[in-house]
């Protein structure tokens, strides 16, 4: 029988660089774990492509996803939504892979409750000033969007508790070797493996 894989939620506040991270991650060839692509409302950023970025889709698609029970999770953040296809998740743990989603706050919440025994790192910024700073100098947003991301960003660093691991991004570099980390130790905690250890006895 295959084990199943480790569902890996990184979250954080709005604006850590949460998309960053987990894109290097992805550019690493040592990096095994599937990157469970989103569906979004949100209209495609320059350079963005539906079915590597984003699926993009529209409201009324959107929300037909929600009511087929289509989606893990979902959230409707800052006017648009945005979710994880369920069956995309489901076929990669049960082929004991590791899923990796990266997913903001109030969509980890929903995870948590439908996968408690996955693995939830929260990215933390060094500072609420260079988080704001990040979130201007991206410069795809508009004032009025900046002021409600920060403004969401600050409630979101309450949530933190609800991590299993928290995880500074300092470099992003660091970041992700650190999230690596995390995940190779939690391959090794006892409560996941000690059943295979306990058959291989059963079976000499
Ligand atoms: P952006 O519009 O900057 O790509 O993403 C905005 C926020 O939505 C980010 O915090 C990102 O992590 C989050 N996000 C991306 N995909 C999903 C998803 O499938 N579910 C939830 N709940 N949040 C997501």
């Amino acid at each position: 029988m295959i084990e199943r894989g480790l569902l890996i939620v990184l979250s954080g506040p709005s604006g850590v660089g949460k998309g960053t991270v987990r894109k290097e991650i992805f550019s690493q060839e040592d990096t095994n774990f599937e990157y469970s692509i989103s569906v979004t409302t949100r209209k495609p950023r320059a350079g963005e492509v539906d079915g590597i970025d984003y699926f993009f889709r529209t409201r009324e698609e959107f929300e037909e996803m929600i009511a087929n029970n289509q989606l893990l999770e979902w959230a409707e953040f800052v006017g648009n939504y945005y979710g994880t296809p369920v069956d995309y998740v489901e076929k990669t743990l049960s082929e004991g892979k590791d899923v990796f989603l990266e997913i903001e706050v109030q969509g980890a919440v929903q995870v948590r409750n439908a996968f408690p025994e996955g693995l939830f790192i929260f990215l933390m910024p060094p500072s609420l000033s260079e988080l704001k700073n990040r979130i201007v100098t991206r410069g795809t947003e508009t004032i009025e969007i900046i002021e409600n991301r920060m403004k969401a960003a600050k409630e979101e660093i309450f949530l933190m508790d609800a991590y299993d691991y928290v995880v500074e991004n300092d470099h992003v570099e660091k970041a992700c070797e650190r999230i690596k980390a995390i995940v190779v130790a939690e391959h090794c905690r006892r409560e996941r493996i000690a059943l295979r250890y306990k058959k291989m006895l059963e079976v000499d």
